[in-house]
């Protein structure tokens, strides 16, 4: 039987500070009681929990948290920054590491949920809010997910539940605009 040997982690604070500095949210204050991640909905789909994520920023662990996908599948809904004893706004710290791998071109590269956030945001951008059936169209085809489910025929099971909530009204076949558009497009030009 072969014994691993475990392996030595040594702790750079650089990114930690760097991290502390620009988003002024003070992970170094966790001592990982996992309020956060307890509470989280959406710990089912994410590669680490929002405690780990914390602890990998205070050991410098900066390539495995750019490059994660529990900073795109985090949902910002804040339960996580409401249970924090420590009141570490969590969700906004997944936001700005999400902004980080934008900006260095991280793990953004074949990310399907990057990809949904880009494609959802340049919507709202040009019309001032989503219209579903464009979004889908324009994230299946640039994620390949259009082929895929032409391949193994998923198709099918999403046409009859897109049909289902046309019918039903939930799904617009033409785009509705807003009225103050250009305010949309103004404010998310800033924080692009
Ligand atoms: S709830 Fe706060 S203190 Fe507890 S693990 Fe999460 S971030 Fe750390
Ligand atoms: S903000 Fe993100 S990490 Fe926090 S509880 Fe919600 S989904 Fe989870």
């Amino acid at each position: 039987m072969s014994v691993q040997t475990p392996q030595t982690i040594v702790p750079d604070y650089s990114f930690l500070k760097k991290v502390e500095f620009e988003s002024k949210i003070k992970a170094s204050a966790c001592f990982q009681c996992r309020k956060c991640t307890n509470g989280c909905p959406v710990t089912f789909a994410m590669d680490f929990y929002p405690d780990q994520i914390l602890r990998f920023i205070h050991l410098g662990l900066r390539d495995l948290v750019l490059n994660c996908a529990t900073i795109w599948v985090c949902a910002s809904c804040e339960t996580c920054t409401t249970r924090c004893p420590n009141e570490i706004d969590i969700a906004g710290l997944m936001d700005y590491l999400k902004e980080s791998a934008e900006k260095e071109g991280i793990g953004i590269k074949d990310n399907k949920t990057y990809m949904f956030h880009r494609v959802f945001l340049d919507d709202v951008k040009k019309r001032g809010r989503v219209h579903e059936l464009r979004l889908m169209n324009e994230y299946m085809l640039k994620t390949g997910e259009g082929v895929k489910k032409l391949k193994d025929d998923s198709w099918k099971q999403d046409l009859k539940l897109g049909l289902g909530m046309l019918t039903k009204g939930r799904l617009p076949l033409l785009p509705k605009g807003i009225k103050n558009k250009k305010e949309v497009k103004r404010i998310l030009e800033n924080i692009d």
